[in-house]
């Protein structure tokens, strides 16, 4: 299983290391070996945690080596702290920033270039998800527009919008027909994410086809990230 701590627009350098401490103490005892966790925290923590129980990506970064784009954050700025692995395509970002289709598409082919791991989000909205599974899978696959999705270092996060920062979970029958649907035409490790907690993460991560999940809320907290990790 793949666990991804999607910190957002919280916890602070001091905090995140603080986490990462604690974190790390609990899955040197007890981690299952073949687990994977990643922290995304936001990119003022990024110092130099080292450690091979856990990797550290980031929640975005702009398509370019360096150069003027103020406000924000390229390669060479990463480097400075080894970071390979990023989240492109979050619902927040294309929602919220107004990242198109085709920002997310050129985000991609520059860190696919640069051979970083990609978490890469893909989700509806309610609107959508109450026309049926057929409009959902519409709207997903319109998501794979530009990427290409044979990259190896990819990773595919399924994220019902309704579902992120709601408490309202997919059920497990949409998480099974969606995650089934989406394996056959994306053969990558497919995470799910949307209010998953210590509640729910038995009976999620028991689906077929789910390979992880991306946690936002659950995973502020090491104890309730914990939780999952360790259930
Ligand atoms: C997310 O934003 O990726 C997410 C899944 O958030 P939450 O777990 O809070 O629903």
């Amino acid at each position: 299983m793949i666990y991804a701590a999607n910190f957002k627009t919280n916890h602070t350098r001091q905090s995140t290391r603080e986490y990462l401490g604690k974190l790390q103490a609990q899955l040197l005892l007890k981690k299952n070996p073949s687990d994977k966790v990643y922290i995304f925290p936001p990119l003022t923590a990024l110092d130099d945690y080292e450690s091979a129980d856990f990797t550290i990506g980031v929640q975005n970064a702009y398509p370019v080596d360096n150069g003027a784009f103020t406000g924000e954050v390229g390669l060479d700025q990463l480097a400075e702290f080894n970071i390979n692995t990023i989240l492109i395509g979050h619902s927040e970002r294309r929602d919220i920033l107004g990242e198109s289709q085709e920002d997310v598409a050129k985000k991609f082919a520059f860190f696919k270039e640069q051979n970083f791991e990609i978490i890469y989000c893909i989700g509806e909205s309610l609107e959508v998800r109450e026309q049926g599974l057929e409009a959902v899978m519409e709207h997903l696959v319109s998501q794979f527009e530009g990427i290409d999705t044979s990259y190896e270092n990819f990773v595919v996060a399924y994220e019902p919008i309704w579902a992120i920062g709601t408490g309202r979970t997919a059920s497990v029958e949409e998480i099974t027909q969606t995650h089934n649907a989406l394996k056959k035409v994306v053969n990558k490790p497919l995470l799910y994410g949307g209010s998953v907690k210590g509640a729910n993460i038995a009976e999620i991560s028991s689906i077929k086809n789910v390979d992880g999940v991306l946690v936002g809320g659950a995973s502020l907290k090491t104890e309730t990230f914990l939780e999952l990790v360790l259930h």
